[in-house]
């Protein structure tokens, strides 16, 4: 899968998927009430935000607006659950991968922060759907 250069861009936080503009790199303590967490990019018409990899200027993946930040939130927490605490039922590498080939999508996209409110709606249904079929929930 060869993506163009507009998507690498919007993948990787540069652009602003909503307005197509460039975003800019700032302090996460804008939108957490004055508590940082390190550096964000961010494109303030459109209140898109996404965090970046810890210690780096890297972003986790495209910016999102106040209803994808939730629909990230739901799919990382029901993710997490597949790998974490009670309902553990592999390690966190297979199930990136168990993840990619349920979606049909490369493993180097394969990523919460990656994708749009559909596929973080799938992400959700196919863990729970896991974690069901397994009694774990
Ligand atoms: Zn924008």
């Amino acid at each position: 899968m060869k993506l163009n250069n507009r998507v690498k861009k919007i993948l990787t936080g540069k652009i602003c998927p909503y307005c197509g503009r460039p975003s800019m790199l700032t302090d996460s303590a804008e939108v957490y009430h004055g508590r940082s967490y390190g550096p964000i990019y961010i494109c303030r018409p459109c209140d898109a935000y996404v965090g970046c990899h810890k210690g780096t200027t890297k972003a986790l993946g495209r910016l999102a607006n106040a209803e994808l930040r939730y629909w990230k939130n739901q799919a990382h927490a029901a993710f997490d659950k597949l790998w974490k605490g009670k309902t553990k039922v592999m390690d966190r590498t297979t199930c990136y991968k168990f993840l990619s080939k349920k979606m049909e999508i490369p493993s180097k996209y394969t990523h919460i922060g990656m994708f749009k409110g559909e596929s973080c709606k799938r992400v959700i249904e196919i863990c729970n759907t896991l974690l069901l079929n397994l009694g774990k929930i």
